[in-house]
């Protein structure tokens, strides 16, 4: 029987390593995106990734305004966190993790 589906268009692959663990993943994706990942590193944060080659770091920034009763995002201490910083050579990206905003990730 002809296979009878789409023909599998070879994607570019792109790879992603963390500075704050052992964590690595390949995606497959031509336009402009971060790869993010639950990272042990951070307490269970959903942290973005650095591409292999660039190196960097990243930080989570605690919130340092009264929480109140906003549902924000805690790491695995029950810290409030406000913001993810990555650090790179060419300069720093802030991902900020909205108050509310504990879906899942759409891709
Ligand atoms: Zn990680």
């Amino acid at each position: 029987m002809m296979a009878t589906g789409r023909i599998p268009i070879l994607q570019p692959s792109t790879r992603w390593w963390c500075p704050n663990c052992t964590f690595t993943d390949v995606t497959h994706n031509s336009g402009p995106h971060t790869r993010f990942h639950k990272c042990r590193g951070l307490k269970g944060l959903t942290a973005p990734m650095l591409m292999v080659g660039v190196k960097g770091k990243v930080e989570a920034r605690e919130r340092e305004d009264y929480v109140g009763r906003d549902i924000v995002t805690r790491d695995g201490d029950g810290t409030p966190i406000m913001s993810i910083v990555t650090t790179r050579d060419e300069g720093q990206d802030c991902t900020v993790l909205a108050p509310l905003a504990q879906g899942s990730l759409k891709e």
